[in-house]
């Protein structure tokens, strides 16, 4: 299922560049655009999910996920340690309506993340 309104949908699809880093069966991997870290990657469902809120398949989940682990040890964050965030809804500050993981590294994160 894809969203023709959806830029990450169009993002999948090959209709808007997007610098893509791995995928597996369920997810892909690109650069965000405006990176808030050294290493800021992006890691979504191929398949379109609004939030987490609305997954409904572990083993969606289970791949995007994976999928955020491989992408922090090829970046080489694991040894240091990197952040995994996925924002819901507007207070959870999400301007993308295509469920997403952060993966930020590279530099010491804080918290609280404000
Ligand atoms: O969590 P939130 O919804 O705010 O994050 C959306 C992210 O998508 C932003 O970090 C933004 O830079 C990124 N983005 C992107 N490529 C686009 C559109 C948005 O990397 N074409």
């Amino acid at each position: 299922m894809s969203d023709a309104n959806c830029i990450f949908c169009r993002i999948v699809a090959g209709e808007i560049p997007a610098t893509v880093v791995a995928r597996n069966e369920h997810a892909l991997a690109f650069r965000d655009l405006h990176p808030q870290a050294p290493s800021h990657l992006l890691v979504i469902p191929v398949r379109h999910v609004d939030s987490l809120a609305s997954a409904d398949n572990t083993a969606e989940l289970g791949a995007v996920l994976s999928l955020a682990a491989e992408v922090a040890r090829a970046e080489g964050l694991a040894e240091a340690g990197y952040r995994v965030v996925t924002n819901i809804g507007g207070d959870g500050g999400q301007t993308v309506q295509h469920l997403h993981f952060h993966v930020l590294g590279g530099r010491q994160m804080h918290w609280p993340p404000g």
